[in-house]
């Protein structure tokens, strides 16, 4: 058996079990060189977000340790990947690379561009399965066509069966006989300093694979039952909240499918909750599916009649969007839950992209832009399907005539008004009845509680009534179809 070793280059991937890439090369008997690359060359505009970066800081300090526990050291470079994985394979002599599938656009198009420039040098780049459930080529429709609709995806997906079973981490990862240079993390300047904003985010989250389990298991355990009823409702702690985990690959699709189904008593047969959180999980499969063929849908409508749609540029409205200052409690409860912790409920999400794209009539790029910056689970092919979903420009999208009303999504699913007093405590006093409408509160209402419009929260930015008129007359006349 020859010690040229394999490089194992994670990226989205940041776990040992279920890392079908590692466990091949560690089946294979050779050492192993564990990489991680801080890139930012090759997505542009998507180069990682703020709170992305703060996660990833956390989450590649217990992949390391991890990879230690077994034996070897994870290898960290700067620097664009195309150069640094042809560097590194003749630094160690690497027999082959091996790589998890990413699905986004740059990333993809890196992993075609390596397999050309290596092959050359003799050396291999094998990838390989692990952060979906199906490869995007499994599923297709009859004309052999990519899914546009999610219904008929899931149905694809369902009746494929079973995903594969994870795959187990292995004890122990053999190391190369030379240790391999490597960054030092605290270098790459990932956290925040000043300011140090990361504070919420240190309280609400533990980034990491062990992290991920345990979430996973606290879910299982205490909300998995009543998710399908419960699971719209941000007062309510009622759903996984796996999102970034996924993101980073820290647990993968797989593992969560088969802890939900044996939970569901592992017969095949699904209840309705588990179901229809596996259904969830699917959603996040048809935005990789769409990104896979569509890989314009971040930038560009994906129905091309939008690309005439009159947006307006609204510095000012987007700012008191951005600050959850906008004078409708449930829009900055989100905005400000989002700030502080890296994440907002999705509920939530529809009804703050709703208001941006509908009511202030601002183009869905600039909130998704904002996501990207600010989410812990910024993930491209989410966000992006997600924003063309609300703007009614996507290809599975809300009826343009849908536009969500804060006032009644806040009474309906934040019914006793705890979601808007946790993240809006200035109006933490008013009554329940009042509290997603102060506006429309009694004069002692509002004086009972201290709050003054204008004052101590803001009027709303614009009635909501005529933002809907404004909106519908606008979508009228591009002449989009429901
Ligand atoms: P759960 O309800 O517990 O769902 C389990 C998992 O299923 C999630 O972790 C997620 O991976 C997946 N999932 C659930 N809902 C969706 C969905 N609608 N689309 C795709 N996958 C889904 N999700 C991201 O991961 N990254 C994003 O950048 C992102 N941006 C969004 C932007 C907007 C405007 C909207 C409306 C939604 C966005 N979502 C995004 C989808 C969704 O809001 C989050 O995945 C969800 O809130 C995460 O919370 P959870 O893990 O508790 O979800």
């Amino acid at each position: 058996m020859s010690d040229k070793p394999i490089i194992v280059w994670f990226r989205q991937d940041l776990r040992l079990t279920d890392h079908p890439a590692l466990a091949r090369a560690i089946e294979t008997g050779r050492p192993v060189v564990p990489v991680y690359i801080l890139d930012d060359t090759g997505p542009g505009q998507w180069a990682l977000g703020a709170a992305s970066r703060w996660w990833l800081h956390h989450s590649l300090l217990e992949l390391a340790a991890d990879i230690e526990r077994r034996g070897a050291r994870l290898v960290l470079r700067t620097g664009a990947a195309r150069a640094v994985i042809p560097a590194l394979c003749a630094e160690v002599g690497a027999e082959a690379v091996h790589v998890s599938r990413m699905y986004e656009p740059w990333a993809a198009a890196l992993e075609r561009d390596l397999k050309a420039d290596l092959e050359p040098a003799g050396v291999a780049l094998r990838r390989f399965p692990g952060s979906l459930l199906r490869e995007p080529e499994e599923i297709a429709t009859q004309s052999g066509g990519p899914y546009k609709v999610y219904t008929p995806f899931w149905r694809a997906l369902r009746d494929l069966g079973v995903p594969r079973p994870p795959v187990a981490a292995s004890a122990h990862i053999a190391s190369p006989a030379r240790a391999v240079g490597s960054d030092d993390l605290a270098a790459w300047g990932l956290l925040p300093t000043r300011p140090d904003w990361a504070g919420g985010l240190r309280d609400a989250w533990v980034p990491g694979e062990a992290g991920a389990r345990k979430r996973l298991t606290t879910f299982i355990a205490s909300a998995l039952k009543g998710y399908k009823e419960d699971r719209n409702r941000p007062d309510l702690p009622a759903t996984s909240r796996l999102s970034p985990h996924l993101h980073f690959g820290e647990l993968s699709p797989s593992t969560i499918w088969h802890a939900v189904a044996s939970a569901a008593g592992g017969s095949g047969k699904l209840d309705a909750d588990s179901e229809h959180f596996l259904k969830e999980l699917v959603w996040r499969e048809f935005s990789a599916h769409l990104l896979f063929h569509f890989p314009d849908l971040p930038d560009s409508p994906f129905r091309p009649e939008f690309a005439a749609f009159p947006w307006r540029e609204d510095a000012s409205g987007l700012a008191a969007w951005q600050k959850g200052r906008t004078g409708y409690p449930i829009v900055d409860a989100g905005m400000r839950e989002l700030w502080h912790t890296g994440y907002m409920h999705n509920r939530v999400r529809m009804i703050v992209g709703s208001f941006l794209v509908k009511d202030l009539l601002v183009p869905w790029q600039q909130g998704e832009a904002w996501f990207w910056d600010t989410l812990v689970d910024a993930d491209l092919a989410n966000n992006a399907a997600s924003w063309q979903w609300i703007a009614g420009s996507g290809a599975d999208a809300a009826p343009y005539f849908r536009v969500f009303n804060p006032v009644l999504q806040g009474q309906k699913f934040d019914p006793e008004g705890t979601y808007v007093r946790r993240w809006v405590p200035e109006l933490g006093k008013l009554p329940a009845g009042d509290i997603h409408a102060p506006w429309q509160a009694a004069a002692a209402t509002l004086q009972a509680a201290g709050v003054v419009l204008g004052q101590t929260y803001p009027h709303p930015i614009l009635d909501h009534a005529m933002a809907r008129d404004r909106a519908l007359s606008h979508y009228e006349a591009v002449k989009v179809k429901a």
